[in-house]
């Protein structure tokens, strides 16, 4: 068959949920390992899974500040009241040596539990004199122990292998006495902005121009991740400058995400020059803003190609490269939290794609509102004044009322998962 006359490859309009699915299949996770300080390793993901060396608590100890009795030894045998000796005291870091059988430690909270104490009788039911201690009622058995382990078991595997480490992680790893982490590398990340009108703010406008600002929205939101940001700066729409360019970033990189030049004008060049270097698994999802979204790659490198207008650039990285860049990290992508919300005003719902609108949610009473922000036209970075989170709605033809449910996505969650 002649290539000449082969058919130009028709691109099927993926759904939001086929176009993930397809990139996430796609994602190799980088395979670099290093070993970090637990201080350092806040939102690096884990390429170990972490074991215990030593169980939580290491000892028993009291959780309240009181006294250390043998609730099981012959004083108690006895009804109440009761009147014991006080043989010392256990306070944190300064552990009472002896052994208990019928007299009382004073005791505070984290001190270990002498040997033979199995109790605590809080302060509050206690009375002193001198070296005794009077309790009016008998004791509850084995009540404000902590006993070794309850938190942790030591050998237990406490994290995986994958986990984005929060600072509940780092903190628990801190716990555990472990002050180093086996994390995976940063993935390379270059990052460029295509397209003539563009120009570096600072610089002066001619007639036509505009200052390129996808760069750093999308620079900043990445860096909300455990990746390594290579600003490639601004390329022109003219193929061989592009060509080169990319070509070369992606040797040097894990991803590439170009912002412009992918849709199905006269100046749109990425697509076909990515095909021409490498592949394009896909291009064109069904979704508002952000339909010219193409995925690909270049040799080992993947390329996330994002449509130009600023909205689209946003709502295309959050839902897809974010979940892809966690991946490619090592980490373990989550469906992003999807909340329901009523309408604090109407809405003309989109007519074939899903769209996602830019919003404001709050909560009323019990209830959460949302409010879109404005204008949704998709060059407007404006419409991200006041967002907190992403406005999901079904297409349809019937005008979306006041107070319609729809579902909303925070950025919190798409950004961070959970
Ligand atoms: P394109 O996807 O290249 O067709 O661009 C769509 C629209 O987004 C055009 O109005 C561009 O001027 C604008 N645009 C493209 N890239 C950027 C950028 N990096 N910063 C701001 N606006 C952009
Ligand atoms: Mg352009």
């Amino acid at each position: 068959m002649l290539l000449c006359c082969a058919p130009l490859r028709e691109w099927t309009l993926l759904s939001v949920a086929e176009a993930l699915q397809k990139l996430l299949n796609s994602v190799q996770p980088v395979s670099a390992v290093e070993t970090i300080g637990a201080s350092e390793a806040l939102g690096r993901i884990l390429a170990e899974d972490v074991k215990a060396p030593l169980s939580l608590p290491p000892f028993d100890n009291s959780a309240m500040d009181g006294y250390a009795v043998r609730f099981d030894g012959p004083v108690f045998a006895h009804p109440p009241p009761y009147r014991l000796r006080v043989l010392g005291t256990s306070a944190a870091g300064h552990p009472w040596r002896g052994r208990i059988e019928d007299g009382a430690v004073r005791i505070f909270t984290g001190a270990a539990m002498p040997q033979g104490a199995d109790t605590i009788v809080l302060q509050e039911d206690a009375v002193r004199e001198g070296d005794t201690v009077e309790f009016a009622d008998r004791p509850e058995a084995h009540r404000h122990v902590r006993s070794v382990g309850n938190d942790v078991q030591a050998g237990e595997r406490i994290l995986t292998r994958g986990t984005r480490l929060r600072a509940f992680e780092v903190g628990w790893i801190s716990a555990c006495g472990l002050h180093q982490v086996e994390v995976f590398g940063r993935p390379r990340i270059g990052m460029f902005a295509t397209g003539d009108e563009l120009r570096e703010p600072g610089s002066r406008l001619a007639y036509g121009q505009i200052y390129e600002s996808n760069r750093l929205t999308l620079k900043s939101l990445a860096s909300e991740l455990p990746v390594q940001i290579n600003d490639l700066g601004i390329l022109p729409d003219e193929r061989s400058l592009l060509a080169h360019a990319l070509a070369q970033a992606a040797r040097a990189n894990d991803m590439l995400i170009t912002s412009g030049g992918v849709s199905v004008g006269a100046s749109d060049h990425v697509r076909d020059v990515v095909s021409e270097l490498g592949e394009i698994d896909f291009w064109r999802v069904a979704i508002k803003p952000g339909k010219p979204f193409a995925s690909g790659r270049i040799g080992q490198c993947m390329f996330m190609g994002l449509p130009g207008n600023p909205a689209s650039a946003v709502v295309t990285f959050l839902l897809f490269v974010a979940p892809a860049l966690l991946q490619l990290g090592g980490g373990r992508p989550e469906s992003p939290l999807e909340v329901g919300a009523r309408l604090e005003a109407p809405v003309k719902p989109p007519r074939g794609r899903m769209e996602y609108q830019r919003g404001r949610y709050a909560r009323v009473g019990e209830q959460l509102w949302v409010e879109p922000t404005g204008s949704q036209d998709s060059n407007r970075i404006g419409s991200f004044r006041d967002a907190n989170c992403l406005v999901r709605l079904m297409p349809g033809k019937a005008q979306l009322k006041r107070g319609s449910n729809v579902r909303i996505l925070p950025f919190h969650g798409l950004l961070f998962g959970g």
